[in-house]
Formats: structure tokens, C-alpha cells, sequence
């Protein structure tokens, strides 16, 4: 049976005017440092968090694969525990090997805690000059299946086969998400992603899944495009795209294209949403191997993820205060990364951040 709304969706105040929090208790997170230069940009939101005194107790976990008596290699079970009990997570970046040994262990903890919704609102930063103005738009992937199920053998020597995946449940649950994303964040309109013309049986229970929910929202506008149509109107002008729902792989690439968009991997912030309120917040950028442990990395894209995580849990005085902060920072242009055109270190912008909150 189909998830109920409520049990989607755990924001229920998205206002960004609000000046106190509703749930000011600590609360436990489980904090996966990660990778590469995970651990610096992990310090980094927690040392703002600190400054910001949210109220909040990191349990940091971590997920290197064990061996399990059946040989294979899997998430060590305290970190498992860790997130079945507390339910939100901040993640830092995980090394995946290509093409050998264990599975994807990004791909391991969605399929372990159903985190059926990517989301990513990609928006223009003051200050931060980007080919484009005025991007404000949010990516929302399904995150479960499609290409990314897992399903693949080798047919004879030289033949293999990939499965997609797609099912009217995790449809109409993404879709769902998306409707109700946009309602509660005030935007108007939700574009379906699709190639149901060449991926006849699967786009198309997709898209009719989107069909379906939309008709519970006349107040938002539908729209249904191809994903090749979306990709030459968002290069052209990105302004005219506002919230957009799409299957797993497509997701995975237009995602990065709209990060792009607003100045690279580096300011990019995302959410896996899972039901009944369990979420795991991640900067959408990987291990960076080239700059790690060396105070280069810029951790906004990990802090603005905290951010969405901090409204994730009703605490929008906190989420306004650190955002506006780290935005400051950005917009003064004084103190700033390598990668956002300065030469400060990683410590020093996050001084710089605490400074201002
Ligand atoms: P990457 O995102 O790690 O790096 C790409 C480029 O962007 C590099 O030049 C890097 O220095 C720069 N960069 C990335 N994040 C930055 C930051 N916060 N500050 C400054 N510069 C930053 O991509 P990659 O090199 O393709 O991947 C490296 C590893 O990360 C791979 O093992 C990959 O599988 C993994 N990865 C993990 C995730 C995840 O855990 N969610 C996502 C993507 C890639």
C-alpha cells in the first residue's frame, strides 16, 4: 500500500521568517564523517553548529565494510544501529571503488533505510557570480530504483544485461513527495522528467504514476517533459524550471547539470528522504582525493545540507541564522576557498562563519 502524506513528509513549517524553534531538546544525529575530506568538512558544520549552539549530540559512526561470515563485505552493524535509532543522519563523502569489490556504500544505505527521495534545491548565491541569475530549483530524484536497482548479469561472453527497475509503489511515493514538497515550500509547479516515448512501459508508469498524484494538487501547475527537452531548456534558461521529479538515473546526471548551474559540487547541498521521517543529509560532491587533508575543501556544501536537515527537524531559527551566516560569508567575498576564487583555508572560512552567527 501507498505511504500517507503525513508519513512522507516531516517538515511542516518551511517559513523562513519564523524567530523561534518548535523542538529546542538535544537531539541525537548520527554523524558519517566519511571519507577523503569528509572528516574536515564534518568538523567544520560542527564547529558552526557549536557556535550556533544547536542543540544537538553528534554519534559519529563509522561505515567502513566489515566482512560478514557469508564473505561478503557490509556496513558495520553499530552504524546501522546508530541510524535505525536515531532516524537523521549527516553524511560526509564515501570513496566508491569502480567496477570491484563492495557494493556502492551510498547505494547500500538508501536501499538499508528505504531514503526513497533525493532532493536538491539548487539557488543562486548572492555574490557568487554564475553564468546564470535567479536559479532557484529543486531537483527531486527517486532514489530506490530504476537503472540503479542493482540487477545486472552476464547473458553469454561479451552480452550483459542491466535491469531498470521501476514500480507504481516507489513512483507514486516520489511523486507524492514532489507534490508535497512543493506545496509546503510554496512552488508552483512540478515538471515530470521522462522518456516514456523510447522507455514506453517504464517512463510511462512513471509519468502516469505523476498523472495521477497531480490531479490531487490542481493548485500546482503540472508539467510533463523529456528529459532531452529539460536539458536543452535548463542550459538556455534555468529561471523557467521551478520543482522538477524524475526517475533514479536521471536524477543522478540532471542533478549535477543544475549544480553547475549555480557554481559547481563544492555549494551543492542534498537530502535522502525516507519514510516516516528517517533522512540522511549529504553534500552532493565526492571524497575531492586531489585536495584532501589538506584545508583546501569549502564545506558549504555539507553545511548547507545541515541546514535542510536542521528544517528537516523544526528548527528554523537555527537553519535561518547558520544559512544567513554562511551566505554572508559568500557575499562579502573576503574570506573564501579556493574553489569559490579565494585563498582562504577551509579553518578560516569556518572562523568566519561562526564570526557572523
Ligand atoms: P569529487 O566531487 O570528489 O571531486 C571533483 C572535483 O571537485 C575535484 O577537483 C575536487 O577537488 C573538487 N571538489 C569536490 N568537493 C569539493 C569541496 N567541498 N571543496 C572544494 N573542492 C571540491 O568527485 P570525484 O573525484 O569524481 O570522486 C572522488 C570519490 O568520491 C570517488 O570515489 C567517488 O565515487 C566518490 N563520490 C562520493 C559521493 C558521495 O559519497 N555522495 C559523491 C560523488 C563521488
Amino acid at each position: 500500500t501507498f505511504a500517507t502524506s503525513s508519513s512522507l513528509f516531516n517538515e511542516t513549517n518551511t517559513s523562513t521568517t519564523s524567530t523561534t524553534d518548535s523542538n529546542d531538546s538535544p537531539r541525537t544525529i548520527t554523524l558519517i564523517p566519511g571519507d577523503g575530506i569528509g572528516p574536515e568538512i564534518s568538523n567544520s558544520v560542527q564547529k558552526i553548529f557549536e557556535a550556533a549552539e544547536v542543540p544537538i549530540s553528534w554519534e559519529s559512526v563509522d561505515v567502513t565494510p566489515v566482512k560478514s561470515p557469508d564473505g561478503k563485505f557490509r556496513i558495520p552493524l553499530r552504524a546501522i544501529e546508530s541510524v535505525t535509532k536515531n532516524r537523521i543522519g549527516l553524511k560526509g563523502p564515501l570513496a566508491t571503488p569502480v567496477g570491484k569489490g563492495h557494493q556502492s556504500l551510498n547505494l547500500a544505505l538508501r536501499k538499508q533505510f528505504n531514503l526513497f527521495a533525493n532532493v536538491r534545491p539548487c539557488k543562486t548565491l548572492e555574490g557568487y557570480k554564475t553564468p546564470y541569475e535567479n536559479v532557484d530549483l529543486v531537483t527531486i530524484r527517486e532514489n530506490t530504483e530504476g537503472e540503479y536497482s542493482g540487477i545486472e548479469h552476464t547473458i553469454v561472453p561479451g552480452v550483459v544485461q542491466s535491469i531498470k527497475l521501476i514500480t507504481e509503489h516507489a513512483s507514486l511515493r516520489v511523486s507524492e513527495y514532489a507534490f508535497l514538497y512543493a506545496k509546503l515550500h510554496k512552488r508552483e509547479k512540478v515538471t515530470v522528467v521522462h522518456k516514456a516515448n523510447i522507455m514506453r512501459l517504464s517512463d510511462g508508469l512513471f509519468l502516469k504514476s505523476a498523472r495521477q498524484v497531480a490531479e490531487k494538487y490542481p493548485e500546482i501547475k503540472f508539467e510533463e517533459m523529456y528529459l532531452d527537452t529539460v536539458c536543452l531548456k535548463m542550459v538556455q534558461d534555468p529561471t523557467q524550471f521551478d520543482c522538477l521529479v524524475m526517475p533514479n538515473l536521471y536524477g543522478d546526471i540532471l542533478s549535477d547539470l543544475c549544480a553547475g548551474l549555480i557554481g559547481g559540487l563544492g555549494l551543492t547541498p542534498s537530502g535522502n528522504i525516507g519514510e516516516n521521517g528517517a533522512a540522511i543529509f549529504e553534500a552532493v560532491h565526492g571524497t575531492a582525493p586531489d585536495i584532501a587533508g589538506q584545508d583546501k575543501a569549502n564545506p558549504t556544501a555539507l553545511l548547507l545540507s545541515s541546514v535542510m536537515m536542521l528544517r528537516h527537524l523544526h528548527m528554523f531559527d537555527k537553519a535561518d541564522r547558520i544559512e544567513k551566516a554562511c551566505f554572508d560569508t559568500i557575499k562579502d567575498g573576503k574570506v573564501l576557498t579556493g574553489d569559490l576564487g579565494g585563498k582562504s583555508k577551509c579553518s578560516e572560512y569556518t572562523s568566519e562563519i561562526c564570526r557572523r552567527i
